[in-house]
């Protein structure tokens, strides 16, 4: 598939709020901390990569920004509103459902595993949400399903199921439900591990796309190191829970001297 080039996001203005921080952030599983202290700040638009060794706690990063976990202590902000609220006594508490809705609302997250439901046509997959969660009318919802999937290539295939299609044409589809959410923030969580080596183009093709259309924040989880280089305006390593190094793709992925992470780097070359 022909190389794009993509346009960074350069000139993130330094004075534009954020859209989602991180304020030391500790996550245990029992006795176990994967995160030890995570404080990161991402601008509206900025497209991050999180790199690092399996186990470091990359996932768990994203999945508390989807309120999928809840962080053992610290902030997690989103639109200048926390997701929970450490009292005196050490209870963390939860903002209320309405705020939750409206932060997951914003947020789209694709995984490794497609997630698509089998009973549903690949149209259907993608108005589900709209319809139910948005409480759009079936004809709107509908529209831009089909504008979406026009968008990821897949308009020849709006009435076939998931099991008619190969895994980089699920994980377009995959794509296409999140973007008709219109979310701020995209999360991506190593959406190419699964596929076969053949099918893993197609599927950074639609990424670039997506980031290439600027508006849309974005945080990949990924072991594609020059797809990284190309995308991402910032990268982070990610080791044993902390961000061990930060900065530009050249910053991070050619000129540090952090031995872990060069080590890590060899692996891909
Ligand atoms: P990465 O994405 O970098 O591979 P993860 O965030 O998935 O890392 O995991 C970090 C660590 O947390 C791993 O050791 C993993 O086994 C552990 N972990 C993740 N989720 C759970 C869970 N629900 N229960 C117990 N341990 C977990």
């Amino acid at each position: 598939m022909e190389e794009v080039a993509v346009k960074k996001t350069s000139e993130i203005e330094e004075k534009e709020d954020p859209i989602v921080v991180y304020k030391d952030v500790h996550k245990s599983f029992g006795d176990i901390e994967v995160l030890k202290g995570i404080n990161l700040e991402i601008k509206p638009a900025e497209k991050l990569a999180l790199i690092g060794p399996s186990g470091s706690g990359k996932t768990t990063i994203i999945r508390l920004l989807m309120t999928l976990e809840e962080p053992t202590s610290g902030d997690i902000i989103v639109n200048g509103k926390n997701l929970w609220k450490m009292e005196k006594n050490g209870k963390l508490v939860r903002a209320n459902e309405h705020h939750l809705r409206n932060v997951r609302g914003e947020i789209g997250m694709v995984f490794q595993h497609f997630n698509l439901f089998p009973h549903m046509t690949i149209l259907e997959n993608c108005t589900v949400a709209p319809i139910h969660v948005k409480k759009e009318s079936k004809e709107k919802a509908r529209e831009r399903a089909i504008e979406m999937l026009e968008r990821v290539g897949l308009k020849d295939k709006l009435h076939n199921y998931p099991s008619q299609l190969s895994g980089g044409q699920k994980q377009r589809v995959a794509m296409a439900r999140a973007l008709v959410m219109q979310p701020k923030i995209m999360l991506f969580d190593e959406v190419t591990s699964a596929l076969d080596p053949e099918l893993v183009g197609e599927v950074l093709e639609v990424i670039r796309d997506i980031a290439n259309t600027g508006k849309t924040a974005m945080v990949l989880v990924t072991h594609e190191m020059d797809f990284a280089k190309d995308v991402a305006d910032r990268v982070l390593f990610l080791d044993k829970g902390v961000i061990a190094e930060e900065g530009t793709p050249e910053e991070v992925l050619q000129n540090s001297k952090n031995e872990r992470l060069q080590s890590f780097l060899r692996r891909f070359r």
